[in-house]
């Protein structure tokens, strides 16, 4: 943690993979930099509740700037994924014209993605479409080599990590409720302190305002109150990873004009699942964070993934998600806005707003874009020691060849014990997610680094003995346990006390 009375160069509201792209690229810089995150953890708000795929650029209007850092993030990623050792997939998309209809539609996405100057596009007759994924309906399909999957959540914790260890201060559990820019130029962030119920300052001389649903209150807090989010809720199902391989790349119907989102498809997940989802439903302001899965949604996702494909077992359903979308377009307009990032008229208030999809994949190439602002208002000074890679091993141990798991149980006995029997998932890994550098502290944080409990059996063998572990190696007591973001506590305390028999 830094020093609360040294002031800081940038802070940055909102630990989502935005607001963690833009840490890590101005920890290039040897300034003083903050992120403020009021969940337990990073990526708990739309950057871990998405479908983890790096768009192609077809989808956005030329020159605007979901097409420029769009196209450009989807560049940046092979690097930047090799740099932080996080899965890639570039399987590709096939966006399908199941009818004639379609068609117009079709061709326009062509001409837009050649615009935006999307690489290696092809359009196919379905022939050529079954070639890459046999058994797809529809009478032409636009295919895009370059449209890939990652694990959403696995590259904002990677780019948070990294940015720790170049020198940033997370400030996890801590709310923005105030903003205050003095005659000095210098901000007063008054945050609440959630763990400890307490007040904390920050003192700043840049606020980059990266929170997503919430980007609106914030701006408002600095006195900007020109920019209205509508939240537009987006529901899943998880398939059960017996399905994996069934899909051999991204198929996507065209969507229509006015869509908020680019329409119900099937989306294969870097750890093997398949995602059907997601839908588009505004909802009301105050439920700006309720993800909870609606009856109808799903019965509707559960008959669409049935038509796409027919074999499914009831036992395939293994769960439901949803992600809320920060719309700047109301529900009688529709459609998608273009991302706001831009300064405002408060000098040093730099606001990004709207970063709905493909904010994943511009993630880095906003960073940039927020770099170049921050220079007009502060020198960013060089450093020579920037680290681009995270330190030690970041894999996934069942992943690696027999020899080098062996060598690694040589060195580290943890990593011959099993403790997430579906996804094989060691306890040495166990250990290093309850002991990551955020000192984030939530089952979700052990799950997202950590990869246990997302099997079929979601946490029936796993979950125990994890929470054993937190108990009796780390001194957690079970009310402490949050599932995920605050208020969602595993357990209500002990049906009977410690040590009393059985
Ligand atoms: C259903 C759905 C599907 C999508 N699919 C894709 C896709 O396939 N590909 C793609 O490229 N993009 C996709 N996106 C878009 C992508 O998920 C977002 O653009 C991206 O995650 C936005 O990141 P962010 O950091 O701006 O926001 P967030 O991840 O929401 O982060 C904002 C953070 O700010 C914090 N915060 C808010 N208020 C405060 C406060 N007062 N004090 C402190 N912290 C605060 C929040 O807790 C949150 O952690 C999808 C989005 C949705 C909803």
């Amino acid at each position: 943690m830094g020093n609360i009375n040294e002031i800081y160069d940038v802070m940055i509201i909102g630990a989502g993979v935005v607001g963690v792209a833009i840490a890590r690229e101005l920890s290039r810089y040897s300034n003083r930099l903050g992120v403020i995150e009021k969940e337990p953890d990073v990526s708990l708000g739309a950057s871990c509740r998405n479908s983890g795929v790096i768009h192609s650029g077809i989808n956005y209007k030329p020159g605007t700037r979901r097409a420029i850092l769009g196209v450009r993030g989807n560049a940046m990623m092979d690097e930047l994924c090799f740099e932080l050792n996080v899965p890639l997939k570039r399987i590709g998309k096939l966006t399908v014209a199941l009818t004639e209809e379609d068609l117009p539609g079709l061709f326009r996405l062509y001409e837009q993605g050649r615009a935006n100057g999307v690489p290696g596009m092809e359009m196919m007759n379905n022939s050529a479409m079954r070639r890459i994924q046999p058994g797809v309906d529809g009478i032409f399909g636009l295919w895009t080599p370059s449209s890939g999957i990652i694990s959403p959540y696995g590259l904002t914790i990677a780019l948070a990590e990294n940015a720790h260890a170049n020198g940033v201060d997370f400030y996890l559990e801590c709310q923005v409720e105030s903003l205050t820019r003095r005659d000095d130029g210098v901000f007063e962030v008054g945050a609440r302190d959630l763990r400890h119920n307490a007040m904390r300052k920050f003192e700043t001389r840049v606020i980059i305002n990266s929170a997503g649903i919430h980007s609106d209150e914030i701006s408002r807090m600095a006195g900007i109150d020109d920019g209205v989010i509508w939240a537009c809720r987006g529901e899943y199902y998880v398939l059960d990873r017996r399905l994996d391989g069934t899909l051999k790349t991204l198929v996507y119907p065209v969507p229509g004009r006015n869509d908020p989102g680019l329409g119900i498809h099937l989306t294969p997940t870097v750890d093997g699942n398949i995602l059907i989802g997601p839908s588009a439903v505004y909802i009301p302001d105050e439920d700006r964070e309720d993800y909870r899965a609606t009856a109808p949604v799903m019965e509707s996702l559960k008959r669409e993934g049935l038509r796409l494909l027919p074999d499914l077992a009831a036992s395939d359903f293994i769960r439901n998600f949803a992600g809320n979308r920060p719309k700047q377009t109301s529900p009688e307009v529709g459609g998608n806005a273009d991302f706001t990032i831009e300064d405002t008229a408060i000098p040093g208030f730099i606001r990004l707003q709207g970063i709905e999809s493909p904010g994943l994949t511009s993630s880095p190439a906003i960073a940039l874009e927020v770099r170049d602002l921050v220079s007009r208002h502060i020198e960013l000074r060089s450093r020579t020691d920037f680290n681009a890679a995270n330190p030690g091993f970041t894999g996934f141990f069942s992943d690696l060849p027999l020899e080098a798991r062996r060598e690694l149980i040589g060195s580290d006995p943890e990593y011959g014990e099993i403790i997430c029997r579906c996804e094989r998932i060691t306890k040495r890994e166990i250990r290093n997610a309850i002991e990551n550098p955020l000192g984030a502290r939530t089952l979700m944080s052990v799950k997202y680094r950590a990869r246990a409990t997302m099997g079929r059996c979601q946490g029936g063998f796993c979950l125990p003995r994890i929470v054993r572990m937190l108990r009796d190696e780390y001194g957690y007591e079970p009310e402490d346990f949050m599932a995920k973001g605050r208020g969602a506590y595993m357990f209500a305390g002990h049906v009977r006390s410690r040590g009393e028999a059985v």
